[in-house]
């Protein structure tokens, strides 16, 4: 389970509670924790690569909280995994110098798991909340009176003796983070004051996460490997950094330890990351899309059955780099195979129909 309290002096770094169970994922798990991912993230706004307008916005909120002596409005991120939501509520923490509790909406099933958080929260600490989609409508709801007036209702008794009590709470700060920003409700989209959409990194903020990275692992890397690497990570700086740490012991075992740009794609190769950063499950994708539906359009569930993988694992990880890079297009009738997918897996485009003229008709007809 995803959950953990950091206290608030940032020169402590962070300090896991709970050790993190890491067996028997599936996607609808929380991912497990990894020390060195911690590591590598940025700690404070000066330190975040890219995303400059959410950057710029938060450092607004950040100011004027400071200013006001009140906590920071409750901020929503959305965005694929691996973006950077987790880093700004770190950096945020780091930036205030207060608590941070991390829990995930998969982890909160029932009022009586969130009410601890709520609390226990101290004043203008945060409380991020993973998945929040993944809250079921009770507790969201349960969550309502907490963001708006900082209080829970408590129900105690049943029947004709029941009573309702309000307990007030100290002011704090949720953030909620979000894979897909469709499934959350509403009222409770409308209880978050900001609004953030993470979008995928460009070749350039990739190559200086890289190179930043690289650093902090104590490994050389050229400039140049570190712009082969940027152009082969899917616009992610979660699989930059896995990328990096694998082309490292790529070049401690098979060289000098130092990454060049041949190192770099001897390794992604060895991997079957092919010139554009897609993996095997990638490819898969398209070519199920192509050569058992024909392009499509499809559903994403029959693609899902087909490749006997979790639909929320093609949702949330495989389609929205597709999706962007225009590999696929979603149409109302499914998703659809695009010219760059054909061209990437070496494959010819099918002809388009051409529309039955008359003449067609009429020799079809007396033929
Ligand atoms: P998410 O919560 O969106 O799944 P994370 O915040 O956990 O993603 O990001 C994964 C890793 O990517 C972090 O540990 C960090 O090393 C790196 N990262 C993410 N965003 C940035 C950024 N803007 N600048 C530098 N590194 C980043």
């Amino acid at each position: 389970m995803r959950e953990r309290i950091i206290k608030g002096n940032p020169d402590d770094g962070p300090e896991p509670v709970e050790p993190e169970a890491t067996e028997g994922l599936s996607s609808r798990q929380p991912r497990p924790h990894d020390p060195v991912e911690d590591k590598l993230r940025p700690q404070r706004l000066a330190e975040v690569v890219g995303q400059r307008a959410v950057a710029e916005r938060l450092s607004i909120a950040l100011l004027a909280a400071r200013m006001r002596g009140e906590p920071l409005p409750h901020i929503l991120f959305d965005g694929p995994p691996g973006l950077g939501k987790t880093t700004f509520a770190t950096v945020l923490h780091n930036e205030l110098g207060v608590e941070l509790s991390i829990t995930s909406g998969a982890a909160l099933d029932k009022k009586m798991d969130v009410m601890p958080y709520l609390t226990n929260a101290a004043e203008g600490s945060i409380l991020f909340i993973d998945e929040i989609h993944r809250l079921p409508r009770a507790v969201e709801e349960f969550i309502y009176p907490v963001m708006e007036d900082f209080r829970v209702d408590v129900v105690l008794g049943e029947g004709m003796s029941a009573r309702t009590i309000n307990l007030p709470l100290k002011k704090f700060t949720i953030i909620g983070a979000t894979t897909r920003s469709g499934m959350l409700s509403g009222p409770l989209r409308e209880r978050f004051h900001m609004h953030e959409h993470l979008e995928f990194y460009d070749r350039e903020d990739l190559a200086t996460i890289i190179t930043v990275n690289a650093e902090k692992l104590r490994t050389k890397i050229s400039l140049e490997a570190a712009w082969e690497l940027a152009g082969r990570c899917r616009g992610t700086p979660r699989i930059a950094n896995a990328r990096l740490r694998w082309v490292r012991d790529f070049a401690l075992a098979r060289a000098d330890g130092v990454v060049t740009p041949s190192i770099a794609r001897d390794a992604l190769d060895m991997q079957e990351i092919d010139a554009e950063g897609l993996d095997k499950q990638d490819r898969r994708y398209l070519d199920t899309l192509i050569r058992v539906f024909h392009g499509g359009p499809t559903g994403v569930e029959a693609l899902a059955a087909t490749m006997n993988v979790a639909v929320d694992t093609l949702r949330d990880e495989v389609e929205p780099y597709l999706l962007r890079r225009e590999f696929v297009v979603r149409t109302p009738r499914g998703r659809q195979a695009c010219a760059l997918a054909y061209r990437h897996l070496g494959l010819s485009e099918p002809e388009p129909e051409l529309p039955i003229s008359i003449v067609d008709i009429q020799r079809r007809l007396f033929d």
